[in-house]
């Protein structure tokens, strides 16, 4: 519905519908529900109908495209911010109709980040094929959502040909290792690298079919093309958990390793605690500690929570901003 969207990530957010049902830990602090449901009471969450917008905002895609052929370029626009474009729960034709908007705005790149990437090649199928400028994301905030979603967003990329595949981790809440995800067949507990597209099991090389991976007998998986990172906002009444800049610096360093973009959009509401003395000082508002894998401990890195303006986007002081290559 934004004309300019505030999302470092995308020029523009568009909107077919809204509503949606939570389905992971990262819709916990929902903020379409937050803003839609608890704020303004447009819509229900949860297993209640979804609304469609009305004709203004199903317009402004054609508003979008015919500026972009005057300017030359090819803007982003974020589909569906306060729903889930693959949401099962929704009418088919609605879907659809969404598809033919971006079949006909050729220069927008929309980018269809979801919770359920096992439903993109069905329901793609279903709503006349994936749109040849539409890109496919998935969301993840830890190891145990990477290892399931990974997999399934590269079998639809193999399947559905996007303009490129991508992964949207935020909000972070654990570390995450893309270059091992290994849930998608665990009889044949294949290793897959998603930056290089290298499958292994056993420390050897496997073939695709082996490892379950339906779509070739090539040695290599599909590859992830653009990886964005961010931590948790204070959404309503849902208080925003810590992410701690080891997360967000692994994931840069693997991206860095295999050349794949990434794009930090912001760190949260909170940053480590510096030790005054040798001293941590516990009794400061919105202290706590915080394990490797990212829950709340006794011992561990100590975090403050500062607000999101004070946490800021920075990483080590660098802004990452790096988008990926446009097929033409
Ligand atoms: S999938 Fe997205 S829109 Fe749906 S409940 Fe989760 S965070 Fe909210």
């Amino acid at each position: 519905m934004a004309e300019n969207s505030a999302i470092s990530w995308t020029r523009h957010t568009w909107n077919p519908w809204m509503g949606c049902t939570k389905v992971s830990p990262a819709c916990d602090g929902c903020y379409a529900e937050a803003l839609m449901d608890k704020r303004y009471g447009k819509v229900q969450w949860g297993n209640a109908p979804r609304v469609r917008t009305g004709a203004h905002t199903w317009n402004d895609p054609f508003r979008w495209q015919r500026q972009a052929e005057k300017d030359g370029d090819r803007p982003f626009v974020f589909c569906a911010s306060l729903a889930d474009i693959f949401d099962n729960q929704v009418d088919p034709q609605w879907r659809a109709d969404a598809f033919e908007v971006m079949r006909k705005t050729p220069n927008l790149v929309h980018l269809l980040l979801t919770k359920r990437p096992q439903n993109i090649i069905k329901l793609a199928a279903e709503a006349g094929g994936l749109p040849t400028n539409a890109a496919i994301g998935t969301t993840i905030e830890d190891q145990t959502r990477a290892d399931i979603n990974v997999p399934a967003l590269l079998e639809a990329k193999a399947a559905t040909k996007p303009a490129f595949a991508f992964l949207s981790c935020e909000p972070l809440l654990g570390p995450i290792d893309l270059t091992a995800l290994r849930e998608f067949n665990p009889s044949a507990k294949p290793w897959i690298n998603a930056l290089s597209g290298a499958v292994t099991s056993g420390g050897v090389p496997r073939n695709r079919s082996e490892c379950g991976i339906n779509v070739s007998t090539s040695w290599t998986s599909p590859t992830i093309d653009w990886v964005i990172t961010g931590g948790e906002t204070d959404q309503g009444g849902h208080k925003a958990r810590p992410t701690h800049p080891e997360w967000f610096r692994s994931l840069r360093e693997q991206c860095a390793r295999y050349r794949v973009p990434f794009h930090h959009k912001q760190n949260g509401e909170w940053v480590p605690l510096q030790a005054n003395d040798g001293e941590w000082p516990t009794d400061l508002p919105g202290f706590c500690r915080l394990s490797t894998s990212g829950e709340r401990i006794d011992a561990g890195w100590p975090m403050q929570k500062v607000g999101k303006k004070f946490a800021g986007r920075e990483l080590d002081g660098v802004t990452h901003d790096a988008f990926p290559k446009v097929p033409a």
